[in-house]
This record gives structure tokens, C-alpha cells and sequence, in this order.
């Protein structure tokens, strides 16, 4: 009809589509995983924003509906969410518009130029989907066509946006008789194992088990069953919590495939009283670690999702991932409130405890070293951040820091370093390039090593701000080798190797040996890795000249 209008897609978008569509089979399943969380938090987000709004209460019944129909081929995701307007289905699905969607198309493109390489032909692509996950866009890896018919809480108007994925889609006026969204997937032809009602029960007891909005699959005679259990899975005692649990737990909120590094899980009681259940991650997600600095921890109030922008981690422990459930803050906190409430704020303050406790018992863990060294090489640039950035946590930041040095294999902390240090020595020092093999050549080093004085040998692009923003450690001052070498007189040369005499006494001595064969010795900073070379006086033909002029008889 004439009021069907025609968009295309950016070219973001594009792109992200023709890699979803050629997804590994393997991978599919997890499309459910995006539109369900999706239905999911629009549910919430309805909830929230009724509590200040009650034209927008949430029905009694609010839950999401998955509704395969096999005869159509279809299959049809619904909720009572928040819904979306005209504007928000161009926005929200016709656009990148999140940050985490964006970088995963540029890892995409770093992958892509690494499979060109690769001799294997290996895949890299599944991977890189399952770690992201790429939100709605997912839907078309099992559908050819999708429609979403939306009517946003509050308003009137219903409106459905269409697309087969292709370039463009298509908006145009519908209706739908209560606020919400029904996703309707027109599944490819090796899709069909998603219109099983039981396919689809074992999928959402995998990835959405703990999502506290009832899912229900409609069945092959028409019943609806809830496939989630919707436990707050943190409200149980731990010992009640099996590992498989805690892992199920920890992919859903990090969207990860890996396995958690470390798992806690606490009650706080007394004057304040929470539970907390966190993950650090083992392997490094691409997302949300750059774009968006802010830690996503989720914020429950008595077992309900309010938000995850409460910020209850700082910026620099913003790879951590979790919950934390309270009953000590009102039910409808409104935006300003988790800016200003003493009580979160006495939160945020216990909950980074915790996690630097449990950093720092790990960090001491000499039998365990590896594994921890395994968790910085993962985030330890992102720790280090919090030395410029947070003054009063500093000094607990610091001893977890690991460092390549000049006398050490592997890595070293600052508390060794210490341990190690000569007794006339005064000054931590440290030098910073862009990577560790520069570094370990560096002639900066040479005076350093020759006397037995350890360097910390910094390469992260952020090492070139803490050092000086901390200062001290352990009442040491950090010094960059730059400015240290005037202390070099302070140490004593260390045996025979490094007794490098000052270069003025081996000129000396070369002029002695040579005599008349050369007519200078001369000192030169041309040189990177030989000790020696031959130069043409000023004067006289150049070297390559005397070479061919010898060649030649002359
Ligand atoms: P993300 O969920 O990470 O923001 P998605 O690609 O999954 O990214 O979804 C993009 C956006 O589309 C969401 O942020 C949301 O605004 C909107 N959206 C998707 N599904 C729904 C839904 N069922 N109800 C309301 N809004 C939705
Ligand atoms: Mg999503």
C-alpha cells in the first residue's frame, strides 16, 4: 500500500547482516537468547518507568509468549514491554545504535583480514557471534523474513517494521491491541527444528533460566508452559548452588561463552544488608571495554531488575559482571536517587571492597600464580587505569600489578620488585615503549643492567600515565630510567661484565691499539646493535668509493 515506507539500512548494518545469515549452524540457537532478553528488558523497563507513570502498569499477567506455528513456518516471540514507536523501530533496528554492536563489526573486520592470512581457513566467525551476541540482527540467522509490530506504552499508535534482511526494510502503520512487541520470525527452510516446542524449551532453560519474567512456549495443542525457572539464583545459599549453576548464571548475565575466572558470591548483613554475585570473566570480551567505560553490574531492589546503569563497580573494574540484590533501597529509586542515595553509595563502596579482597588474596596466591597472571594479561591494563583515576584506591590497586623487568623472566609485581631491590638503592625504575622487546634492548637499559639495578619494563598504552600519578610505593619513589640515570653513580658496577669502562677510557685505549691505522676514534650514537664501526674521515672518499677503488687495483 501507498503508506508503506522503504528505508535502507546503514552500511554498519549491512555488513553485520551478511555475516549473521552465513552463521554456523551451531551457533543459530542463541538468536533466541537476543530476542528473548530483548522482551525481557523492555518488560522491565515498562515496570521501571510505571512506577512513576502508572498509565503504564505492566498487566498482571506480563510475560514473554514464544509461539511456533508450524504450518506457517513461523515463529513469533511477544511481550507487554515498554514497545517501540515509529521512531524508535528505525532507530533501534535500523541502525547500529549500540556501542557493543559496533565494535563487534569492527572485530569482525580484524578477523576477516586474519582469515585472509590464515592457511587453515579456520572460521573465526561463530566465535566472535557468540561472544557479542549481535542482538536482534540474530534473528536473521534462522529467519529469511521478520517482521516487529510494536506499539509503545502510553500511546495508540501500533507500527510494523519489516525487513529480509537485504538491504532495506519497511515501515508502515498497524495495530496491536495492548502496549508490547511481537517479533514474527519466517524461518529458513534448515530452521525448522525452532517450531519443536521442546527445542525451544531446551534452549531458554540454557541461556534465560534465571530471567525473572515468566517465558512461556506455546505447545502443539495451544498450551503455554514456562520454560524459565526465574529463580534469583544469588538469593540461594551457596551451598544450595552447583558450579553448572553459577556458570549457566554468569552467561547469561555476560552474554560469554568462556568460564568464569573467579565466582563471588556474598551476603552482607547488618548495618546494610545485599547479596552480591559476581564473575570475573577468563577470556577478555571485545565489547563495552573501551566504548563504554561504565561497569554494567545489575542493580536489583528485593529480587527485581531496576538497572544496569547504577555503577556499582568504578570504571576500572568494569570487566566484572553480576548482580547485586537489595532490600535496603525503595522499590522505585528513580534516576536521580541512584545518583545521590547514601545507601548506594555505601553499596558501591562494599561491593569494590569485596572485589579487590578477592583480587588481592588471589594476586598473593603463589601457588596460583599463573592463573592470576592469566587474569592481567586480560584486564590488568584496565586495573591500571584505576591508579590515575581513583586516588583513595590506589595503593590497593598497585600490588596487584604485574610487570615485565629487566632481570626477571615472566612477570614480577611491585611488592617483589621491593624485595629485590639493592640495598643503596632508593627508586623503583621503570621504562616505557610500546613493547616489551624494544624495551629489553633498549640502550636506556645498559647502564641499569651492567650494574645488577632491576627496571620494570612497561609497554600498555596506559603506563605512560599512572607511574607518575602514583608516585610511591612502599615509601619508594617511581622513577623512569630518564631521569634515574644520574643515579647511576650511586651503584657499583657488578663483575666483569659490567665493568664497561666510560667511553672516554676506551677511546683512549683504541687509539693506543690502532695507532696510525685509523686517524680518528670517535664516539657515535649511530649505532643501534654494533659496537663498531668503520667511517670515512670528513675528508677523503667515502667507504663504498674506497671499496670499489680498492677492487679496482688502485
Ligand atoms: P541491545 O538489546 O543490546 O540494546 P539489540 O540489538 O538486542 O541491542 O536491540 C536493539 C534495541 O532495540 C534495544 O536496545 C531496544 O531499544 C530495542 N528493542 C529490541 N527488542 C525490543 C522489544 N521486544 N521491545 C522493545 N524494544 C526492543
Ligand atoms: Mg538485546
Amino acid at each position: 500500500s501507498e503508506t508503506v515506507e522503504r528505508h535502507e539500512f546503514g552500511a554498519e548494518v549491512g555488513r553485520l547482516l551478511d555475516l549473521v545469515v552465513h552463521a554456523l549452524y551451531s551457533d543459530r540457537e542463541i538468536f533466541l537468547r537476543e530476542l528473548v532478553a530483548n522482551a525481557a528488558d523492555a518488560t522491565d523497563r515498562r515496570r521501571f518507568e510505571a512506577l512513576t507513570n502508572e498509565a503504564l502498569a505492566l498487566p498482571a499477567d506480563a510475560k514473554v509468549l514464544i509461539a511456533p506455528d508450524k504450518a506457517a513456518r513461523t515463529l513469533t516471540i511477544s511481550d507487554a514491554g515498554i514497545g517501540m514507536a515509529k521512531d524508535d523501530l528505525a532507530q533501534n533496528l535500523g541502525t547500529i545504535a549500540r556501542s557493543g554492536t559496533r565494535a563487534f563489526s569492527q572485530a569482525l573486520g580484524e578477523a576477516k583480514a586474519g582469515e585472509e592470512k590464515a592457511t587453515e581457513g579456520e572460521d573465526l566467525r561463530p566465535s566472535l557471534i557468540g561472544q557479542f551476541g549481535v542482538g536482534f540482527y540474530s534473528a536473521f540467522m534462522v529467519a529469511d523474513r521478520v517482521t516487529v509490530t510494536s506499539r509503545r506504552a502510553g500511546t495508540e499508535e501500533a507500527w510494523t517494521w519489516a525487513s529480509d534482511g537485504k538491504g532495506s526494510y519497511t515501515l508502515e502503520p498497524a495495530s496491536r491491541e495492548q502496549a508490547g512487541t511481537d517479533i514474527v520470525l519466517h524461518l529458513k527452510d534448515d530452521a525448522d527444528e525452532y517450531l519443536e516446542s521442546y527445542r525451544l524449551d531446551h534452549v531458554v532453560r540454557k541461556w534465560a533460566d534465571n530471567i525473572a519474567v515468566p517465558i512461556a512456549i506455546r505447545d502443539e495443542e495451544g498450551k503455554e508452559e514456562t520454560a524459565n525457572r526465574g529463580t534469583a539464583l544469588w538469593r540461594k545459599p551457596k551451598s544450595e548452588i552447583t558450579d553448572e549453576q553459577y556458570k549457566e548464571f554468569y552467561r547469561t548475565v555476560s552474554h560469554g561463552f568462556d568460564e568464569p575466572w573467579a565466582t563471588l558470591h556474598w551476603r552482607a548483613e547488618g548495618a546494610l544488608e545485599f547479596t552480591g554475585l559476581l564473575f570475573v570473566p577468563s577470556m577478555k570480551p571485545f565489547m563495552a571495554m573501551e566504548d563504554d567505560r561504565r561497569s554494567k553490574v545489575r542493580l536489583h531492589v528485593r529480587r527485581m531488575f531496576i538497572t544496569d546503569e547504577a555503577e556499582l563497580l568504578p570504571n576500572w573494574l568494569r570487566f566484572v559482571q553480576g548482580v547485586v540484590d537489595t532490600d535496603d533501597l525503595p522499590l522505585n529509586v528513580s534516576r536521580e536517587m541512584l545518583q545521590s542515595t547514601p545507601t548506594l553509595q555505601k553499596i558501591r563502596r562494599a561491593v569494590t571492597t569485596r572485589v579487590i579482597n578477592e583480587l588481592t588474596s588471589r594476586s598473593k596466591n603463589t601457588e596460583k600464580a599463573e592463573e592470576y597472571q592469566k587474569f592481567f594479561e586480560n584486564f590488568g591494563p584496565i586495573l591500571k587505569e584505576g591508579i590515575y583515576e581513583d586516588f583513595e584506591r590506589r595503593a590497593e590497586i598497585a600490588p596487584l600489578l604485574r610487570f615485565r623487568s629487566s632481570t626477571e623472566d615472566g612477570w614480577t609485581s611491585l611488592p617483589d620488585y621491593v624485595s629485590r631491590m639493592k640495598p643503596e638503592q632508593e627508586a623503583i625504575y621503570y621504562l616505557v615503549a610500546d613493547d616489551v622487546e624494544a624495551l629489553k634492548n633498549s640502550a636506556q637499559l645498559e647502564g641499569f643492567r651492567a650494574r645488577g639495578v632491576e627496571v620494570l619494563l612497561l609497554s600498555d598504552h596506559v603506563d605512560a600515565f599512572w607511574p607518575e600519578q602514583l608516585g610511591k610505593f612502599d615509601d619508594k619513589p617511581l622513577r623512569s630510567v630518564t631521569q634515574g640515570a644520574a643515579d647511576l653513580s650511586k651503584f657499583k658496577p657488578e663483575g666483569e661484565a659490567g665493568e664497561i669502562p666510560a667511553a672516554d677510557k676506551l677511546v683512549a685505549a683504541l687509539k693506543l691499539a690502532l695507532g696510525a691505522d685509523v686517524s680518528d676514534v670517535r664516539t657515535t650514537d649511530r649505532l643501534v646493535d654494533s659496537a663498531v664501526v668503520l667511517a670515512a674521515s670528513g675528508s677523503g672518499p667515502d667507504l663504498q668509493m674506497q671499496r670499489l677503488l680498492r677492487r679496482a687495483g688502485r
